[in-house]
């Protein structure tokens, strides 16, 4: 499984500071793609258990989540890296484009975005958007905390 890169985020899961992977090999293809870089399955590099342990040593102590960008094409894999972030006691998180996951890969995830990029409909931020982030563990739609963190951008 490559990585394009990985990155500290801030805003893709409410209340987290989350050490994200972006996956290579995204085949859906959607219109307006923001990330094209994440389309070809051998870009970037490999993110092998050792290089993903170390980073979890290096950054375990200033993050609370673990998300993925991609990377459920790859099922096995991803599965091994989320129970290797849950037995460290962080949070796990998929962003798919796809609009469901298999139960399995689900019930190592607590946070769960589906949906691909429509550009008229908008992402999560957006009243019309097709997409749902979900609390996996207690099934509940969280996409207000992300048209909330909007409205307090657009407040002057
Ligand atoms: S799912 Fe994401 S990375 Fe894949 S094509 Fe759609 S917008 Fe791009």
């Amino acid at each position: 499984m490559n990585i394009y890169k990985y990155d500290i985020l801030f805003q893709e899961v409410p209340n987290h500071i989350s050490l994200g992977f972006y996956v290579c090999g995204c085949s859906l293809r959607c219109p307006g793609c923001h990330s094209p870089e994440l389309w070809p399955e051998n870009n970037g590099y490999a993110l092998s258990e050792d290089l993903f342990e170390s980073l979890l040593d290096r950054y375990s102590q200033k993050i609370t989540c673990v998300v993925f960008l991609g990377g459920e094409w790859h099922p096995q894999k991803l599965v091994q890296l989320l129970s290797k972030a849950s037995a460290r006691g962080l949070k796990t998180a998929l962003y798919t484009g796809l609009n469901d996951v298999s139960p399995e890969l689900k019930s190592h995830l607590d946070f769960l975005k589906c949906g691909p990029w429509v550009a008229r409909l908008g992402g999560l931020s957006s009243q019309t958007t097709n997409q749902i982030f979900w609390d996996v563990k207690n099934a509940l739609k969280l996409n207000h905390l992300f048209q909330q963190q909007e409205i307090i951008k657009e407040t002057p």
